[in-house]
């Protein structure tokens, strides 16, 4: 049995992670979503909320389940049995960055791997940061998010807009 984990902030969650979800959760038997609940990066979206869209996009994927967690992203994989994290690359600029965060995990704890999965072309340009750039301007986000937590995501932004 081989436990995956896909760590992130999934602030909120987009088309590129649900890519990734779908095929990281057919190369291992559970696949584990880890929602960052870092306070320090001030997410726009709550990790509760997080969690609510993450489930809601992956209901129909059997082998994965959503959770949060706190402190080193290999600790928790550890704690869950987890010997893969599965991450996604898009561009130059994310594997100098993830390649650092890949080695310092191997060196603290070796047991654990970490599977880097290229985006599919369709989603290269797409982050979490993009779709709050263009929805905090009311522009359309139906091509950026999963379909069925798109509500969730414009209440957010009609939320902060009657503020
Ligand atoms: P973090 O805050 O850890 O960078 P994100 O929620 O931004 O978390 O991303 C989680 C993971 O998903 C990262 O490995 C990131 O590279 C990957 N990812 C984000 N957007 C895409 C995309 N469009 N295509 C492929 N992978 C993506």
């Amino acid at each position: 049995m081989i436990t995956g984990i896909y760590p992130g902030s999934f602030d909120p969650v987009t088309l590129g992670h649900l890519d990734i979800i779908k095929r990281s959760s057919k190369l291992v038997d559970h696949l584990i979503i880890g929602v960052l609940n870092n306070s320090a990066k001030k997410p726009l979206f709550t990790a509760q909320e997080r969690v609510e869209m993450l489930k809601l996009v992956a209901q129909d994927i059997p082998n994965v389940s959503v959770e949060t967690f706190d402190g080193l992203t290999v600790e928790f994989a550890k704690s869950r049995n987890a010997t893969v994290m599965f991450r996604g690359l898009r561009a130059v600029t994310d594997f100098e960055y993830e390649i650092q965060i890949a080695q310092t995990n191997h060196a603290v704890m070796p047991d654990i791997d970490t599977v880097f999965l290229t985006t599919s072309v369709q989603y290269s340009y797409l982050s979490s940061s993009i779709v709050k750039e263009v929805a905090s301007y009311g522009g359309d986000i139906t091509k950026f998010v999963p379909e069925n937590i798109l509500p969730l995501v414009l209440d957010k932004f009609k939320m902060i807009r009657s503020v």
